[in-house]
Order: C-alpha cells, then sequence, then structure tokens
C-alpha cells in the first residue's frame, strides 16, 4: 500500500512520525514525503556548522535539503518532494510581509498543487498536521488545511481517493509533564489542554521500538536545529516514549475503520 505525509518543514516527519513512517516502509508500503518548503528561517544550533555560509534563505534551504534527504535514507522512505514555498519562519512576524512565504500562499492554490501528487501517488493513507500544527507554527496550520482539504477533494476529482488521514497526536497526560519541566519559549506558548489528546481520541497507536535507531537517526540528520549529538539524546532521554510508540487521531476518513485504537495504520485496509 502506499503511505504519504505531508509536512511543513524538513524535520517535522521526524519527531511527529518518523517511526511509523520506517516501520510502513520496513513492512514493504511505499512510503512518500512531501515537504512544503525547505526551512529557509530555521535556526543553525550545531555548533560545528558555521552560520556564515548558511544565511537564512536560499541557502539555509540548500542545507536543510541534504538534510532531509539524509533523514528520508534513514527511515528507508521515498527521497522528499518539495513543493519549493519559502518557510514563514518563527514567530508568525517573520513571514507578515514576506510575499514568497508559506503563511501567505493561496490556500485553494496549494490544495491544487498536492492534488496532482496523490493523484500521481495513489495514497491509500495520508499523515499531515493536526489543526493545532503540533506547536503553533503558522507553516504547520497552513499545510494542515492545505492537505486536510486535497484529502477530501480527492474523492471528488479522482478515484481511488485516500482510505485515511491520520494527525500526530500528543496525549494531554505527555504534554502536561512536557510543559511542567520545559523552559522553552515554544512550550511556553503550547496550552496541553488545546495541543493535547484525550485517550479516547486516539485512532492508533504505534509501537515503533523496532525502529527507534532509525527514528533516532533521522533526527540526528537535521543537526543543523536540535545541535550536537549529545544534546539531542539528552532530549530523547528526557522523552523515553518518543522513541518507544507513536499515537494519531484520525483527520479523514473514507469506508470503515476497525476499533480503535489500531496498531497498525493500514488496519482493515
Ligand atoms: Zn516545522
Amino acid at each position: 500500500m502506499n503511505l504519504l505525509a505531508v509536512f511543513a518543514h524538513p524535520d517535522d516527519e521526524s519527531f511527529s512520525c518518523g517511526g511509523s513512517l520506517a516501520k510502513a516502509a520496513a513492512e514493504g508500503h511505499n512510503v512518500h514525503l512531501i515537504c512544503a518548503t525547505r526551512g529557509e528561517e530555521g535556526e543553525i544550533i550545531h555548533p560545528d556548522i558555521d552560520p556564515e555560509p548558511y544565511p537564512k534563505g536560499d541557502a539555509r534551504g540548500v542545507l536543510r535539503t541534504a538534510e532531509l534527504e539524509t533523514t528520508c535514507k534513514a527511515l528507508g522512505i521515498h527521497p522528499p518532494i518539495f513543493l519549493d514555498h519559502h518557510d514563514s519562519g518563527f514567530p508568525i512576524e517573520v513571514g507578515l510581509n514576506n510575499p514568497r512565504a508559506f503563511m501567505n500562499q493561496d490556500l485553494i492554490a496549494l490544495e491544487r498543487q498536492l492534488l496532482p501528487l496523490i493523484a500521481d501517488l495513489k495514497p491509500d493513507v495520508m499523515i499531515s498536521f493536526d489543526p493545532h500544527g503540533g506547536y503553533p507554527h503558522i507553516d504547520h496550520i497552513t499545510i494542515h488545511r492545505a492537505a486536510i482539504a486535497a484529502f477530501w477533494s480527492a474523492g471528488s476529482v479522482m478515484q481511488p481517493a485516500p482510505k485515511r488521514l491520520y494527525f500526530p497526536a500528543r496525549s494531554l497526560q505527555v504534554l502536561r509533564e512536557m510543559k511542567a519541566r520545559s523552559t522553552s519559549t515554544t512550550m511556553a506558548n503550547v496550552d496541553p489542554e488545546l495541543y493535547g489528546v484525550s485517550d479516547d481520541s486516539f485512532a492508533a497507536i504505534i509501537d515503533v521500538s523496532s525502529f527507534a535507531e532509525q527514528k533516532r537517526s533521522a533526527i540526528m540528520a537535521h543537526r543543523s536545529q536540535f545541535g550536537e549529538a549529545s544534546k539531542i539524546q539528552a532530549m530523547l532521554d528526557s522523552r523515553p516514549d518518543m522513541l518507544k510508540q507513536e499515537i494519531f487521531t484520525l483527520g479523514g476518513l473514507r469506508g470503515s475503520f476497525p476499533e480503535m485504537p489500531v496498531s497498525d495504520l493500514f488496519a482493515g485496509l
């Protein structure tokens, strides 16, 4: 079967569902990843990378394109497909006046950009961000809106259309604990009661423990974003659940669905 993940930036895929992408590929499914931007506004954290040769903008996008290609190899999935929009940056003020910024693109045009790719790749299952975008980044919310629109319009403009759309999710309890421990400015804007998901909303709980090393390698490949290996390892050590299981809610469905939660994204298909 075919699985298509649709995200906004290089690195969005790895934390949210890297283990599930690797698992699906290992089980013989065709796994593709669409990335709306090349992460041109991402911060460079890794001290081994001189920030000078990679100013924000297209040069940084080249660096992060290479990182995502390495990630896809680590996960065993097809090379990334880029929509070639410009990263809006964070916070939202960065992209407000940039006409190339992803956040400023017409949503119907984005939907129309996804539809031929869906027609070509024929995904049985799609994955994209939930309505809150995982954390408050406008590009995440923008790709969510485009992906969910394309999931539904695919049913009228093509057959077969995708059967399921999943959103990576974090449980209310996990987010409350993360928030209590975190000092990051990003987490400061994450309200667990809004961004967390109740247990009875889980549509899929995927055991990714056999794919922990691949997920770890995928995250490590985004070295410009997450710092040196020891820093990434410390972060992973603080969230051991991240390499064990991935949780999804259901964002769209055609046909039936087994009793929730399933342990396989393709269960019943
Ligand atoms: Zn992102």
